[in-house]
């Protein structure tokens, strides 16, 4: 796995790297939009990989950053400290910049850089998690898999500019194999549960723009609504932290729409945590229906759905799987769904009713719960 990447470095810089790592994409199991909302997400790293091979650049040539992907062909150059590339070199320049204020990276250090990676782009699976994590541990082996979070989750938030949680970056970072991770946003508490079930991604092949529109306009009628609730309940910060046995008051107070706002992120939140419990427990039927409940939420509540999504949850749950729902925000993207071990029809009539509906076949692939970043033999 880690060869496309070392070969790369070879090629472009001819000499080889001097070390690489590499991390994963994820999906979220549940908690939807809970994540800016100071609630719980629970998601799970995948088998798909990014891979950074790095190594030193030319002697003299101090403080240049010199990054090639095998999804961009051209080599990017540039003085990491002094501008931040176009593009997703952003993601490694803003890396190198955090791991320089954590003095781990020499303020005139060169660096070169190779990436390659099986996690598409834009397809709600966080290949820039995975980008931005596996460049971070390259770079820092030695660093705790919390700190490789925060680094990549600085990069990608404070220097690229995208207004992320930090849900994709912990999970790339602390992922283990055969488990989900329960993790508060707020308190960045974070539970390792175990997770071997069988889960199918239905990719719609709607790619969701995430930069557009949708999650924006949510983002800000979570804050007024907080700031409505401030009324009511002065030390609130996060909208999670609202209590589920105060949703009466909660409806009361706010009006429509941010009124189906918080009512989703309010009960997301309770949704989650007992997920995580039932999981926990081995309560995999129960558990299910929890997922068909958020992808209703996030349906009626959160309008974050779309028609296809919809049609694969729908036709989930005729074919009698245990659960399913959007993940990755929604607005199109991907849709999860939970099978027994020995369930053969879900898949096929899945994909029936959505070529009879769009005339086309989603992908459907299984997803495995994989290891988090590490590092990777030359
Ligand atoms: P996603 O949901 O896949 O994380 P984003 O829009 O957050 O979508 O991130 C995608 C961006 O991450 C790409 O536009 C690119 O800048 C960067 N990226 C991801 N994977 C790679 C890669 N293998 N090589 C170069 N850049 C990448
Ligand atoms: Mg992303």
């Amino acid at each position: 796995m880690p060869r496309p990447a070392i070969d790369l470095f070879h090629e472009t810089f001819g000499a080889p790297p001097r070390a690489a790592a590499s991390a994963p994409g994820r999906v979220n199991l549940i908690g939807e939009h809970t994540d800016y909302n100071g609630g719980p997400v629970l998601p799970i790293a995948i088998a798909q990989r990014t891979t950074a091979a790095i190594g030193p650049g030319v002697a003299g040539d101090a403080g240049v950053l010199e990054a090639v992907s095998t999804r961009y062909q051209k080599v990017v150059r540039v003085k990491w400290q002094e501008e931040l590339p176009q593009g997703w070199a952003a993601y490694i320049a803003g890396v190198l910049r955090e791991l320089w204020a954590l003095e781990v990276v020499p303020p005139n250090g060169s660096v070169r850089v190779a990436v390659a990676s099986d996690v598409p782009v834009g397809a709600g699976l966080s290949s820039s998690a995975a980008l931005a994590v596996a460049a971070a541990k390259a770079l820092a082996p030695s660093l705790r898999p919390r700190q490789i979070a925060g680094v990549a989750f600085r990069a990608e938030h404070d220097h690229v500019g995208v207004r992320c949680g930090v849900m994709d970056q912990t999970i790339s970072a602390l992922g283990k194999r055969d488990h989900a991770l329960l993790f508060e946003c707020a308190s960045l508490e974070a539970t390792q549960i175990p997770f071997g079930a069988r889960l199918l991604l239905v990719d719609t092949g709607k790619r969701h723009d995430l930069s557009g529109g949708g999650l924006n306009e949510r983002r800000a009628e979570c804050e007024d609504a907080v700031k409505r609730l401030k009324v009511d309940l002065p030390e609130l910060v996060w909208l999670a932290s609202w209590p589920a046995e105060w949703l009466p008051r909660l409806k009361r107070a706010l009006r429509e729409p941010l009124r189906s706002r918080a009512v989703h992120v309010v009960s997301e939140t309770a949704r989650a945590r007992f997920a995580a419990q039932l999981l926990q427990q081995g309560k995999l039927k129960q558990f299910g229906r929890l997922l068909y409940e958020s992808h209703e939420s996030c349906r009626r509540l959160y309008d974050c759905s779309s028609a296809e999504l919809d049609t694969v949850v729908a036709a989930a749950k005729r074919a009698g799987a245990l659960g399913a729902r959007l993940t990755g925000a929604g607005w199109g993207g991907a849709a999860i769904v939970l099978v027994s071990k020995s369930d053969k029809k879900t898949a096929p009539a899945i994909q029936r009713a959505f070529e009879r509906a769009y005339g086309r076949s989603a992908p459907i692939s299984e997803v495995k719960a994989s290891a988090g970043a590490h590092t990777e033999r030359l």
